[in-house]
């Protein structure tokens, strides 16, 4: 399986393709999605899906236009469904540049499954930095796409509409019971890192 990072538009999101063959995934298209397109023909890969970890305007700008072009199905948390087409609530409508995406063709609980080639995609709700933010992880790949909820060394901020503190602190204490020290974080910004490698510090900073 491959990966590809992108750092996308003013708030430098990291918008990752993983793909296996022909087949592929879009995690968050935060901005220039003609970069994705073209990347993607360069490869020859068709995305299935286009998955938002949560619907923060920087992490969903790219997804009208994925979606009209390569047909790939958006999928999203269900408590973040919503803010998707809410310029106020998904915070563009403050950068003076409201930004409505198309509605999810598919809508997530905790716990529910993609199927990806041979692969399964578990979607973890860790609310908190949004009320649906969610962990996407490739259980057999041991590679996780943890959002704006974890980060390296770093949480995502909780005083943002829909924030909110103890459900970050449930959240982070569930992927430290939940994660393994090997399976590799892709984050919505900065560098990818093992979980072993934060484990300590997210031990201490939950005081656990
Ligand atoms: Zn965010």
């Amino acid at each position: 399986m491959n990966i590809e990072t992108f750092v996308l538009g003013d708030f430098e999101v990291n918008c990752y393709v993983v793909w296996d063959g022909n087949l592929g995934v879009v995690f968050d298209p935060g901005d220039h999605p003609d970069l994705i397109i073209e990347f993607l023909k360069e490869k020859n890969v068709s995305p299935i899906y286009v998955v938002n970890t949560h619907a923060h305007f920087d992490h969903i700008l790219g997804n009208n236009l994925l979606v009209s072009s390569t047909g790939a199905k958006l999928v999203i948390n269900e408590f973040d469904s919503e803010m998707l087409t809410d310029a106020f609530y998904n915070l563009s409508a403050y950068m003076s540049k409201p930004f409505y995406s198309v509605k999810p063709s598919l809508v997530l609980k905790d716990g529910d499954r993609l199927n990806f080639l041979n692969e399964e995609i578990v979607c973890i709700h860790t609310p908190g930095h949004t009320p649906g933010s969610s962990c996407f992880y490739f259980t057999d790949k041991k590679i996780v796409f943890t959002g704006d909820t974890l980060f390296k060394f770093s949480y995502g901020r909780t005083d943002l509409i829909g924030g909110n503190e103890i459900q970050m602190y449930n959240s982070l204490k569930k992927l430290y019971y939940t994660l393994d020290d090997n399976d590799l974080c892709f984050p919505g910004h900065g560098e990818s890192f093992k979980f072993g490698e934060i484990k300590l510090w997210l031990k201490e900073s939950l005081g656990i």
